[in-house]
């Protein structure tokens, strides 16, 4: 049993890389012993990532890549297929919400402007299935893969305020089920898709809606989140690690098409 969780010397790929989750994702990869390659739109957030896996002992190589653009992930195919040979497992994280985006007491949702509406749903949805269709080519010819997307709460019941969002994300669970049938019935039995849903963590995208912006206090929102998260606070991005290496690895061979809550309780409380 001990090793069944071993992903040592697996070449991985994980877009969004330079984020905060995606970013501890894949330093405690590397420490596991993969090779990993972190892929972002900005490149110096991926290098630092980079800089740091590679500083203790690490193997890992920063690619700019725009999750959109299949030129892009294209050329970043080539870059990590010339770094690390095959890819064996893809982590979709690039992802997000953005203000302009979302309802507020200065946006209502009928002046929610159209193209903020598309820059969120694209960047969820569309950033999931490109890289997809990009590095899981390799792994459906060749019979070997695993695919990881990155889904959240609001895909199971929509949140407050973020209807693209919620929308975008519930796509990419919907999504990650298809894509696991899809694969499992016309490539191979031997390729898993699966996703995470997150629960609440204070990042760069959501800090404006949890804390507010000058005192730093939790704002109602911040509070209604805490109160409904039967652990009592927001997760920490190591919290992630366990449920990753798990469905990254042997231990999850006979797992494909789920979607697994990280969230602290929040998906199992009604509120009542
Ligand atoms: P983050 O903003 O810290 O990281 C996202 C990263 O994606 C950034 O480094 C950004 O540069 C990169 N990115 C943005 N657009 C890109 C593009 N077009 N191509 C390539 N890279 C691009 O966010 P995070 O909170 O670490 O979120 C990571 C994932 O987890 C996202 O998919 C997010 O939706 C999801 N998620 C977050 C939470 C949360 O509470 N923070 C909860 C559930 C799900």
């Amino acid at each position: 049993m001990s090793n069944v969780f071993d992903i040592k010397d697996k070449a991985i790929v994980i877009t969004g890389g330079g984020g905060v989750l995606c970013g501890t994702m894949a330093t405690a990869l590397a420490k596991a012993g993969a090779k990993v390659a972190v892929l972002d739109l900005i490149e110096a957030a991926a290098a630092k990532v980079v800089d740091k896996i590679n500083a203790g002992g690490g193997r890992a190589i920063a690619v700019k890549c725009d999750v959109l653009d299949k030129e892009s992930l294209e050329s970043a195919k080539e870059t990590v297929n010339a770094a690390f040979g095959r890819i064996d497992i893809l982590i979709n994280g690039a992802g997000g919400n953005k203000k302009e985006a979302t309802t507020s007491p200065d946006l209502s949702f009928f002046d929610l402007p159209k193209d903020a509406v598309r820059f969120v749903f694209d960047l969820n949805f569309l950033g999931t299935l490109l890289p997809t269709q990009v590095f899981g080519k390799q792994m459906a010819e060749h019979g070997a893969g695993i695919i990881l997307n990155v889904s959240s709460m609001c895909a199971f019941s929509p949140l407050t305020k973020v209807a693209a969002y919620s929308a975008a994300k519930a796509a990419v669970s919907n999504f990650t089920q298809w894509l696991a049938v899809h694969i499992c019935q016309n490539y191979s039995k031997d390729v898993r898709v699966n996703a995470i849903a997150p629960g609440f963590f204070l990042t760069e995208q959501n800090r404006f809606l949890l804390t507010d912006e000058k005192t730093g206090e939790l704002t109602d929102r911040g509070k209604t989140i805490i109160d409904h998260t039967p652990m009592g606070k927001f997760g920490e991005p190591e919290d992630l690690i366990g449920t990753v290496l798990w469905l990254l690895s042997d231990a999850a061979k006979f797992v494909t098409g789920i979607v697994v809550p990280i969230d602290g309780g929040f998906s199992a409380f009604s509120g009542v």
